[in-house]
Order: C-alpha cells, then sequence, then structure tokens
C-alpha cells in the first residue's frame, strides 16, 4: 500500500477510534447501527438540547436564527448591502408577510417590505407593523435585478426557519420570487396569483409585491380583492 494512502487510512481510523471512545463516554456502551441513526441531528427550526444528560430537542428561537445568520457572507450580495433585512414583528403573529428582495428603502432601514404602499396595505386591513411579521426570501439588496438562483437558495433556509418559528395561520406571498419558492414550482405567476396553496400545512395567498404595484396601479384593485381572502380566512379561524 502506498505511504501516502497508509497515513490517510491510519489518520480517518484515529478518527473514529476517539469519536467511539466519546461516545463511550457518554454512556452509549452498545452501540447499534440505530442508534447511530438516531443521532442524526435534529429537523430545521429545532435545536438539540442537553437537559443534564437528557438529550431532546426544542424550537429555536428568531434570535438565535439572528445569530446563526451573524454578518452574513453566505452569497455574493452581502457586497452590495446596507443592512441585512432579517425578519421583524411580533413572534406570535398569526399572518406573516413575504417580500422577495429588499428595495432601497428596505436596506437603508433594515426594515422588510419597507414603503408607504405597503403600510397602507397594512392599515386598511386593519393592521400595523407591531401585530405582523414581515420578512424578505432573500435579505440583501441585489440592485437593477433579480437575486440569482443560487442567491436565493443561500438565503431560503433562514426564512424557512423564521416561519417555523412563528408558524402563523396564513402566510401572504408579495410578489413572483415569495410565491414561486414557497410553491417549489415554476408557475406563472399570474396563473398562481389570488389562489391558495399550502406550505408545510400553512395557507399562502399569492399576491403582488407593492414594488409591482407603485408601476403597475391598475392592478390594485385585484391585490385588495386577494387581501380581502386574507382577511376572510383569518376570521373564519378565530
Ligand atoms: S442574501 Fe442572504 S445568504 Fe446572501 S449574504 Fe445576504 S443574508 Fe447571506
Amino acid at each position: 500500500m502506498p505511504d501516502q494512502l497508509q497515513k490517510s487510512l491510519t489518520a480517518t481510523l484515529d478518527e473514529v477510534r476517539a469519536w467511539l471512545e466519546d461516545l463511550r463516554a457518554l454512556g452509549l456502551h452498545d452501540l447499534q447501527v440505530a442508534d447511530l441513526r438516531e443521532l442524526q441531528p435534529c429537523p430545521p427550526g429545532i435545536v438539540g438540547v442537553d437537559r443534564g444528560g437528557d438529550f431532546g430537542c426544542r424550537q429555536e428561537t428568531l434570535e438565535e436564527i439572528r445569530a446563526d445568520l451573524g454578518e452574513c457572507q453566505r452569497c455574493p450580495l452581502c457586497r452590495n448591502r446596507t443592512h441585512i433585512v432579517f425578519g421583524a414583528g411580533i413572534a406570535s403573529s398569526r399572518i406573516v408577510f413575504v417580500g422577495g428582495a429588499p428595495g432601497k428603502a428596505a436596506d437603508t432601514t433594515g426594515e422588510p417590505l419597507a414603503g408607504e404602499l405597503f403600510d397602507r396595505i397594512l392599515f386598511a386591513m386593519g393592521l400595523d407593523r407591531s401585530s405582523v411579521y414581515t420578512c424578505e426570501v432573500v435579505m440583501c439588496r441585489s440592485e437593477h435585478r433579480p437575486p440569482h438562483q443560487d442567491e436565493i437558495a443561500a438565503c431560503l433556509p433562514f426564512l424557512q426557519r423564521q416561519l417555523a418559528v412563528i408558524a402563523p395561520q396564513v402566510i401572504v406571498a408579495m410578489g413572483e420570487i415569495p410565491s414561486r419558492v414557497l410553491m417549489g414550482e415554476k408557475e406563472e405567476f399570474s396563473r398562481v396569483r389570488g389562489r391558495w396553496f399550502k406550505y408545510q400545512g400553512v395557507d399562502v395567498m399569492p399576491t403582488f409585491d407593492p414594488a409591482y404595484l407603485l408601476l403597475h396601479p391598475h392592478e390594485k384593485r385585484e391585490a385588495w380583492s386577494d387581501l380581502k381572502e386574507v382577511l376572510q380566512r383569518l376570521r373564519r379561524e378565530d
């Protein structure tokens, strides 16, 4: 056997031996393959906890997700941003509004879906920012272009984890990006807008992005019709 390969195998066996010794020190003397499967990490949104040797899982918090995100450089959009636009609002909200990517105002303020039109939409629904949760699929601004697929993929786990924590009754997907991402299909936005679908068991209403409505004000009537459906569904679940 060549020397290099011999060294590499020896190092790997040393690592496995040290790992098994650690597990034995934790009290796992009769380790079976099934035991190893049970040592898989907790599912997304859930963190492992050690309560004095009693291992279990619990729901992570929004603060923990934000801390994990840190000064994120997981995709090239980190170079352009002023602020990371992490979700904002209350963790117990029954409704979450998801935008696609921060516009100029959101990038400047760090507030998801920042802008007067979105605030007016909330007001018309009898809501305000303090009674809902808002977030974006991609948290850093991509100036003059939509985010690329790899940028969405890099940021998406943080959206999924936020939604798992909030566990709302209704999600409003504001525009094409959140609608596609939550639906997981490449349906034309014009075909899915205004039609309920489910994401992880939660009702999702795809409607227009406020930035699009600013450029196409004639669509506001359609958007309001979608949002009235959202209000009806929330009332039905009261
Ligand atoms: S867009 Fe998301 S993944 Fe990319 S740098 Fe910003 S926070 Fe990180």
